[in-house]
């Protein structure tokens, strides 16, 4: 490690070893998971590599392979999947200061990984009017490189689809961990080798996404007294061609109530919400659709109700900032990602929400996949014990709901239990010492994996080191 440390330091590379600061940087949102928090909470780096540059980065790559020092990327560290965790040490690839705006084109964007996704639209808005198709509901803090390898879609996902649909990443520049690392060009359905990969078999640094007209997105909450009102509404809002939307997300009573401090004062204990946000010339076409259901309360129009306390964007309720807020006044609070898939989502929910409500609170996401609405639930869950949220776990598994398990940091486990094989063999080519974001791949270490228990990485630094 230190020889890594005293290579790059004489190289000019930006190196920190402060304690307080490398640990700081060795952290993100893995804290969300009880499960998680039990195994990761000590880990730790040793160092903080920030570079300015793709030079600087292959360089890092360069001396870290000849030493042997693990690296984990961190783009701002707020993934919930511990995707960002240093498991074995070594150094943190902090991508923070590589945040040009190379290029906008209509439909385009090039960048480098570090932009926060909010300073990405801002660019485009001013450039062209345009913005990214779909962010994380941590627009504000997140960066496009860690969507791209630790995320899965959000805001404009009900529109657009997720980040593994095609067409949605245009192009990754890649480098490899190597004693000469490689410089790749990445495009059409190899995006998927290193997309969603969590930074274990490349370093991007540098990305072309499409990109959709820019609106000023219209912030709305309604409410209904039947939570399966709300959810028939939010599904016929998506499949209505003709209204562009952003957003639409469903919240089980009493999440609202109970959890969203500024939206508490308007609504009661038994009231489902909906979060929605709609395109300004969508609006009189919105209110036509909206004026048929009977048991939906218009409750909030950004820009038109006078609340004493504005609620901010709407979209940071969304997304697994439901899980945030609730987390905020209850932390027994955990959560799960579930699909519930476009043969009968709404069905499926109300069998599952039948069974497990209240200790399993539904928060549905409206999104869009293949031409079909789907709806995905990242639901609240009251943790009790690690048993219980497994069991919760298998029952949503019986009744044909998908979990995704967040209480897992490896790629698989957080998946379908099967590494995609093409990020298997890209991770063979690009890093083949396996020095990159060790101990996240299941099938680099144990491809005979069984699945049948949480999977403890051999290398995962013990407790006792930090
Ligand atoms: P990090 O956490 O720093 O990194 C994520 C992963 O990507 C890590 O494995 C890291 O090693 C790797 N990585 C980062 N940069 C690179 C790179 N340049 N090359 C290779 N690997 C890299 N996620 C969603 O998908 N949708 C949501 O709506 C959403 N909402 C959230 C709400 C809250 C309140 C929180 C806490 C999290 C949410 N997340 C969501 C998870 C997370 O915020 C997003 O995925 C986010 O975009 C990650 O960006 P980041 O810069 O923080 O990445």
């Amino acid at each position: 490690i230190q020889a890594a440390i005293d290579t790059l330091t004489a190289k000019g590379i930006d190196i920190d070893t402060n304690p307080p600061s490398v640990k700081s940087k060795s952290r993100d949102f893995f804290w969300y998971s009880p499960v998680l928090k039990d195994r990761l909470d000590h880990v730790v780096a040793d160092f903080v590599a920030t570079p300015k540059s793709e030079a600087e980065v292959i360089d890092i790559l360069r001396i870290c392979h000849a030493e042997d020092v693990p690296v984990t990327t961190r783009g701002a560290g707020t993934g919930n999947y511990g995707q960002a965790m240093p498991l074995a040490g070594g150094c943190i690839l902090h991508l923070g200061k590589m945040t040009a705006v190379k290029d906008i084109a209509p439909g385009r964007v090039i960048c480098e990984p570090g932009i926060l996704l909010k300073d990405l639209d801002a660019a485009c808005k001013a450039d062209s009017g345009q913005e990214l198709r779909m962010f994380s509901s941590t627009w504000a803090t997140a960066t496009i490189g860690g969507f791209i390898a630790g995320g899965s879609g959000g805001v404009g996902s009900v529109r657009w689809g997720g980040l593994r649909d095609v067409g949605n990443i245009l192009r990754l520049r890649v480098v490899t961990m190597e004693a000469e690392p490689r410089v790749m060009e990445i495009t059409g359905d190899d995006i998927h080798r290193v997309a969603h990969a969590y930074g274990t078999n490349g370093i991007i640094t540098e990305i072309e996404m499409p990109l959709a007209p820019a609106y000023d997105w219209v912030g709305i909450f309604l409410s209904f007294k039947d939570f399966e009102e709300a959810l028939r509404y939010s599904y016929d809002l998506a499949a209505c061609d003709g209204l562009l939307i952003k957003l639409a997300t469903i919240f089980e009573a009493p999440i609202a109530k109970d959890y969203f401090q500024r939206v508490a004062p308007h609504v009661a204990e038994d009231d489902a919400v909906v979060a929605l946000m709609v395109a300004p010339h969508a609006m009189p076409g919105w209110e036509t659709f909206t004026a048929a259901y009977s048991g939906a309360k218009t409750i909030y129009v950004q820009g038109q109700t006078d609340w004493p306390r504005q609620p901010g964007h709407v979209f940071e309720y969304g997304w697994n900032h439901t899980t945030l807020r609730a987390l905020k006044v209850d932390p027994s609070i955990t959560y799960l990602q579930i699909a519930y898939g476009a043969d009968d989502p709404i069905a499926l929910i109300g069998k599952v929400k039948e069974r497990l409500s209240p200790e399993v609170l539904q928060h549905v996401e409206v999104t869009r996949s293949g031409g079909r609405v789907t709806m995905s639930g990242l639901t609240l869950v009251k943790f009790t014990s690690e048993e219980r949220l497994d069991e919760i776990i298998a029952m949503h598994e019986e009744m044909g709901a998908i979990n995704f398990n967040p209480h897992r940091y490896t790629l698989e486990e957080g998946g379908r239990q099967t590494v995609d094989d093409r990020q298997l063999a890209f991770k063979r080519e690009a890093d083949p010492k396996g020095l990159l974001n060790p101990g996240k791949m299941i099938t680099w270490d144990d491809p005979d994996w069984s699945y049948d228990s949480m999977y403890a990485w051999p290398g995962l630094q013990p407790k006792t080191a930090a």
